[in-house]
């Protein structure tokens, strides 16, 4: 539900807070480039609903607006009336690290995520660090890089290696201690979500637990921000409701990842999953959420995932997740995804690769773009 409010209103936002507070809602209030605000109401907005009536009364109050999407807290078009259509900002998700510097999800800049698949080693783990903080330093990108490793891993086969656990989590934050940067990883367990809330930066949750509700909502609650996976069995849709029950727990700390679908074509031999990057466009015009893409664990394979992340950057993602590995000699080792780990100097060409995208061919992409935001409908 959205209220619009003109500004200066300071009584009626009170009532109307109060009012929300009963119900377990919050409000957000967007300054509006006029006189008028509006008003965004977080949570579900069922009991609020009843007092569409009574809000339109109160002072400075002008339109109260019920979002008849599904994902009502997180959709980009709130209403439409004829030919006005009430549409919602983007939002930005902000990681700050110990650096001091702050990781800006949905900006004007790609920010890249990077790291081993899972935590196995101490060595391994501090080594990786130290490698992407020096190349993030050597290209001066430190605001635009943040780790990732995995320590709860959900895997296919129940003998295979499953991750280091609260252990692995430990050594992540010395990692973070000693480079200054945040990191993100995985939970699957609702029940580990209170304690690891105290440890990363960002949660994620895997395609596998995509469709967890009691997960999805236990993150919710702590307001932390959350990568959260396209199931690769779901639809645009079922992703998005999915991040609506983060989203109804008032955490609109949300970045949608795309990280491949299974179809037929895939298990060929070169298709681990099908890239859709297609719906990276979709999802941001149907959410106001960061949209960011994983180019590994559709490739499967080291050298298809720069052509992959490349491939990504026409429809602008919030970021690329990309998993490493720190030397070469580690991936006979590697338990986890090690034939998809690209090596560090593949990374920093392929992050080279984006900064040139950046300052030549973005602005002709965003001149031909121009032209389909203002055509006449
Ligand atoms: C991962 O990021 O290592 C991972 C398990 O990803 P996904 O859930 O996309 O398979
Ligand atoms: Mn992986």
């Amino acid at each position: 539900m959205i209220i619009e409010l003109e500004g200066n209103r300071e009584d009626s936002l009170r009532k109307i807070s109060e009012l929300a507070e009963k119900y377990g809602n919050t409000l957000e209030r967007i300054q509006g480039r006029g006189p008028v605000d509006t008003l965004h109401v977080i949570g579900d907005p069922k009991g609020l609903a009843q007092h569409m009536e009574y809000l339109e009364t109160i002072p400075g109050v002008g339109r109260v607006w019920r979002i008849s999407s599904s994902y009502k807290n997180i959709a980009r078009r709130v209403a439409s009336e004829g030919q006005r259509s009430v549409m919602r900002e983007s939002r930005i998700v902000e990681i700050p690290g110990p650096d001091g510097k702050v990781r800006r999800f949905g900006g004007e800049e790609t920010v890249f995520i990077v790291g081993p698949d899972s935590v196995q080693t101490e060595e391994q783990v501090f080594e990786a660090g130290r490698k992407i903080a020096a190349l993030a330093d050597k290209l001066d990108i430190r605001h635009r890089v943040m780790l990732r490793a995995g320590a709860f891993k959900p895997r296919t086969r129940p003998t295979d290696f499953r991750g280091m656990g609260l252990d692995g989590i430990k050594l992540l934050d010395k990692v973070r201690e000693e480079t200054g940067i945040p990191y993100v990883s995985e939970v699957m367990d609702h029940t580990l979500v209170e304690e690891l809330a105290e440890h990363l930066d960002c949660f994620q949750i895997g395609t596998r637990n995509a469709q967890d509700f009691k997960l999805l909502e236990t993150v919710g609650d702590t307001g932390k921000p959350v990568i959260l996976k396209r199931g690769f069995g779901n639809d645009a849709v079922e992703w998005f409701n999915a991040a609506e029950y983060i989203a109804n727990r008032q955490n609109l700390n949300i970045m949608m990842c795309e990280r491949g679908v299974k179809t037929m074509y895939c298990g060929n031999g070169y298709n681990r999953f099908t890239p859709d990057l297609n719906v990276i466009t979709y999802a941001r015009e149907q959410t106001v959420l960061p949209v960011i893409y994983d180019p590994s664990h559709a490739a499967g394979d080291d050298r298809l995932v720069v052509p992959n992340m490349l491939a990504a950057l026409p429809y602008r993602p919030a970021a690329l997740l990309v998993e490493t590995i720190h030397e070469e000699s580690f991936r006979s080792e590697q338990l986890c995804d090690a034939k998809q780990a690209l090596a560090m100097d593949p990374l920093e060409h392929a992050i080279r690769a984006v900064m040139d995208f950046e300052k030549v061919i973005l602005p002709h992409l965003s001149n031909a773009q121009h032209y389909f935001s203002h055509r006449p409908s």
